[in-house]
């Protein structure tokens, strides 16, 4: 895996910040028995001088007594342990009431177990570099209900099509789509003209999965490929590609707005193949029809999404455009 020192910094940085929340507010916990519970502070006072005496006793190491020595101390404080306990239970507070609730038990929030990365803090990683490829979108602006089918025209176009029927048939797949969706859903090529909900549709299903906790990355293609282009020649972003591959579902909006270049025609055939071996499910919106992607491409990514791709043709007139109109 490679790493990018940015996001393990600010990863780490989380965890830490969690920790100290959690060592602080077990600290006032302490305080408050402390205050509440003379027989408590005393305890913990007599802990705090056993461990001198520890200390001391070390220090005297060879001395015969030594050892009768330090378990003297270590009933003491035992038994100091011990009244903490007795108080506590007798106000009805829990056993661990003053100890730290770590949100890992693996590693107490340090990060590390055994010198090895633990797994909360190369998850806290992976978020972060998902978080970082999202394009900025108010996701509660794309919700399903915030689509209006009015804006669809209700005759017959001049290709035998009904486009308000068609985008009903859209809009109920792709809400049965959000609410099932799982590792094993489908692959979504969107192709047709600008402002006709493509991207709506795609963000209502991102926000979704997103909520059920699977890990989503969207973004436009332009700002994905040149993520994928920073880390390629080491400007930043690295784990860009890990993160495309590997995320559950990969939404890329506008393909073929984007610069194209030898760099990118094979990275979109990279990203959109290994997901497929992968099988991950991935959504793709586009101007582009199957024919121009195989043009602007090739006829291999184009044959790759033909063969594994649900195709959606959407049709009507510029919904933002009529918006305005009105
Ligand atoms: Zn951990």
């Amino acid at each position: 895996m490679s790493v990018n020192k940015d996001i393990y910094l600010r990863a780490k940085a989380e965890i830490d910040r969690r920790r100290d929340e959690v060592q602080m507010s077990a600290f006032e916990r302490r305080e408050e028995c402390k205050r509440r519970f003379p027989e408590i502070a005393e305890s913990y006072k007599i802990m705090a001088d056993t461990a001198c005496e520890c200390v001391k006793a070390m220090a005297l190491g060879g001395k015969e007594n030594a050892q009768a020595f330090i378990d003297e101390i270590s009933k003491k404080n035992l038994q100091a342990q011990q009244v903490i306990a007795d108080t506590l239970k007798k106000a009805g507070l829990p056993e661990d009431y003053l100890k730290e609730k770590y949100f890992c038990d693996l590693c107490n929030d340090s990060g590390f177990v055994d010198g090895k990365m633990c797994n909360c803090l190369k998850n806290t990683m992976k978020q972060l570099t998902y978080n970082s490829l999202c394009d900025k979108v108010p996701l509660e602006k794309y919700l399903f209900d915030k689509l209006s089918l009015e804006y669809y025209p209700d005759e017959v176009n001049e290709d035998g099509i009904i486009p308000r029927k068609r985008m009903k048939n859209f809009f109920e797949y792709c809400v049965n789509y959000a609410d099932d969706f799982n590792l094993k859903s489908d692959n979504l090529l969107m192709t047709g003209e600008t402002g006709l909900g493509k991207t709506h549709l795609s963000l209502a299903i991102a926000g979704q999965a997103a909520k059920k906790g699977y890990s989503v990355v969207y973004g436009s293609a332009q700002n994905l490929l040149s993520s994928l282009e920073n880390e390629k020649f080491g400007r930043s972003t690295a784990g860009a590609e890990q993160a495309m591959h590997e995320c559950d579902l990969l939404i890329i909006d506008d393909l073929g707005a984007e610069f194209s270049t030898q760099f990118t025609v094979s990275a979109v055939y990279n990203i959109i193949n290994t997901r497929l071996m992968m099988s991950k499910p991935t959504i793709i919106s586009t101007n582009m029809s199957l024919y121009e992607i195989e043009e602007k491409y090739s006829q291999r990514i184009a044959s790759r999404i033909l063969g594994n791709y649900i195709l959606m043709e959407f049709v009507g007139k510029d919904v933002r455009v009529q918006r305005k109109k009105q």
